[in-house]
């Protein structure tokens, strides 16, 4: 039997592989990019707007930042109490082409040793944890594979 696949928080991201990507929102009056999405007013000071236009987000930035987080997330983070307790990473993504700050989790396997800021890195689809009925995906970062 093949599982469900639910977003953790739906709208947050596309939910087709291929063209995977995190979905924020501009504003329409000022063209700020908004991440995680806004939609009732901007944020911006100097701006009124209230109008907002749903965009996919670059797929890859900049390591700004990293931490290793090594303990078990509290709610409503949720982790199988019975499973060994895996380290994750948590990244900090500049965006520069909308002057944004993202964080993610590192896809498994990435650890702070694989890590530098100012590394490019790519914003993946992962999985956050599974039960028996469903698989609930979200975003992972990852360093970007260097082509040769
Ligand atoms: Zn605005």
């Amino acid at each position: 039997m093949t599982k469900d696949h639910k977003p953790v928080v739906p709208g947050w991201f596309t939910t087709s592989g291929e063209d995977f990507s995190l979905l924020g929102t501009r504003c329409t009056a000022c063209g700020t990019v908004f991440f995680p999405r806004q939609e009732t007013f901007c944020s911006n000071p100097a701006c009124a707007g209230t109008e907002f236009a749903e965009v996919p987000l670059s797929r890859r930035g900049t390591v700004w930042s990293y931490t290793n987080a090594g303990y078990r997330p509290p709610a409503p983070f949720v982790s199988d109490p019975d499973a060994e307790w895996q380290p994750f990473t948590i990244i900090a993504v500049r965006l520069e082409a909308e002057g944004l700050i993202v964080l993610g989790q590192g896809a498994p396997g990435v650890g702070v040793d694989d890590l530098k800021v100012g590394v490019e890195v790519e914003i993946v689809p992962g999985v956050l944890y599974e039960n028996d009925e469903h698989v609930y995906t979200t975003w992972n970062v990852r360093p970007v594979e260097v082509k040769a």
